[in-house]
């Protein structure tokens, strides 16, 4: 596969007191994607239309989506979002003029009634995002909802200061976030999975009840799903909201752009995307206005066409391997993973060997390679009598497979259309 890159919008500054973090150049254009998982979403602008920078061009069940530039709206379509799933889509071309709307900080979170913090978190356009099949966006829960615990998933925590050292600006504004968010949701305990490490230490520090999901059964960086069930104890069903059973996910990048709406009156119209791997020169968080290019973050990070053979938006074992780059960059995109010619691990589904090694790792306790045999077949009501819905997605089937068998791709493929026919 050959990933074409174009040297376009890729301007790339450090942000002051971040070594790690950059800014990317305001692109002349955004495909703004609006609509998440076929929620509710209403345009509140028409093509033609001129737009600020920090203007909401859509509402989606309750919350803004905001134009991350100053310009008119070139059309308003359904295309691709990154994960390749059609979405409402803003197209907004940039003008010379750069005009802002003000966005008032929202000052004193500390006294205030949490209805109205939430009313403004809606509209400051914050969602909270988790994966399980396919990415999730969704508004927060109300403030009386029960929420019970708040899991702060996906963060690679990167740097791994040293003592005495002091945390980047990012942390400091996303522990001012996490504040803020459990000030919302006050009888929720707040729980981490993250890898342990002293930058890690310090944030904890800073919430003395937090805990660690545990150790044993929780692997560096576990899949989503995989961590919310451990969390609730039980099996999630499939679709079901985690909210709904009092859970609430939230990112890193999610708790720093709660800090900057509140503390510094900017909506969420950027997003904050760790790039990593051998495929970029320059590998670090990038801050990008929503509805950029993937291809253009990675030229700004230093992608080399030569050297880039896969690119994988989201963690390694579950995450999405994208064939085109000209997908939008949304609130759900907060890592990209890129691979060299070297690295890649090429699928080639070789004839099963039988050597039952992906039963043996399986913490379900399924059959990887039945589940997939019948996906292979087609036989989705076999495949959900096999218990695919309860696969966590860990993906640890796929990695040790001798055949190198898809076999998570397979078991996704079937949970998808095993759910797909229960809705029918
Ligand atoms: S991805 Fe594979 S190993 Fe992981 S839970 Fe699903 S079937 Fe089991
Ligand atoms: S790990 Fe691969 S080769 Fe071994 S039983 Fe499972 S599918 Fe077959």
């Amino acid at each position: 596969m050959q990933l074409q890159l174009q040297k376009q919008n890729a301007i790339m500054q450090p942000i002051s007191n971040d070594t790690e973090l950059f800014a990317m150049a305001a692109p002349s254009i955004v495909r703004i994607p609006c609509q998440w998982n076929k929620l509710d979403c209403r345009p509140v602008v028409k093509a033609g239309q001129k737009v600020m920078k920090g203007e909401p061009v859509a509402v989606t069940e309750g919350v803004s989506v905001h134009s991350p530039l100053s310009g008119k709206v070139k059309e308003i379509t359904t295309a691709d979002n990154c994960e390749g799933v059609p979405a409402l889509t803003v197209v907004v071309e940039a003008d010379e003029e750069g005009e802002a709307v003000t966005f008032t900080p929202y000052g004193d979170w500390e006294t205030t009634d949490r209805q109205t913090l939430y009313d403004y978190l809606q509209s400051a356009g914050i969602v909270t995002t988790y994966k399980d099949g396919i990415t999730y966006v969704k508004a927060l829960p109300p403030p009386d909802a029960e929420i019970t615990s708040v899991l702060l998933h996906g963060c690679s925590l990167s740097p791994d200061l040293e003592q005495g050292e002091d945390l980047p600006e990012m942390l400091h504004e996303a522990v001012s976030g996490l504040k803020i968010l459990m000030t919302l949701y006050p009888k929720a305990e707040l729980i981490w999975q993250s890898e342990k490490g002293s930058t890690l230490e310090k944030i904890l520090s800073q919430f003395p009840q937090a805990r660690l999901l545990s150790e044993t059964l929780t692997p560096f960086n576990i899949p989503m799903r995989a961590a919310m069930q451990q969390v609730l104890g039980h099996t999630l069903v499939e679709g079901c909201s985690p909210m709904r059973e009092g859970l609430l996910p939230v990112t890193f990048q999610q708790a720093r752009a709660i800090y900057r709406a509140v503390s510094l009156g900017e909506p969420y119209m950027e997003q904050l995307v760790r790039v990593e791997g051998n495929g970029v020169e320059q590998p670090g968080y990038y801050q990008v206005p929503l509805g950029v290019n993937l291809g253009d973050v990675l030229v700004a990070a230093g992608a080399n066409e030569k050297l880039l053979a896969k690119v994988v938006v989201g963690c390694a074992l579950n995450g999405t391997s994208v064939s085109r780059l000209d997908l939008p960059i949304g609130k759900s995109v907060s890592s990209i993973l890129t691979f060299t010619h070297d690295e890649v691990f090429h699928y080639q589904n070789r004839p099963c060997i039988h050597c039952g090694r992906c039963y043996q790792v399986c913490p379900q306790k399924l059959l990887p390679q039945k589940i997939a045999a019948y996906a292979e077949r087609q036989k989705w009501d076999l495949a959900e009598q096999e218990g695919v819905m309860f696969c966590g997605e860990c993906g640890r089937c796929s990695f040790i497979c001798p055949a190198r068998k898809p076999l998570l791709q397979l078991i996704e493929l079937a949970k998808k259309m095993a759910a797909k026919s229960n809705i029918n």
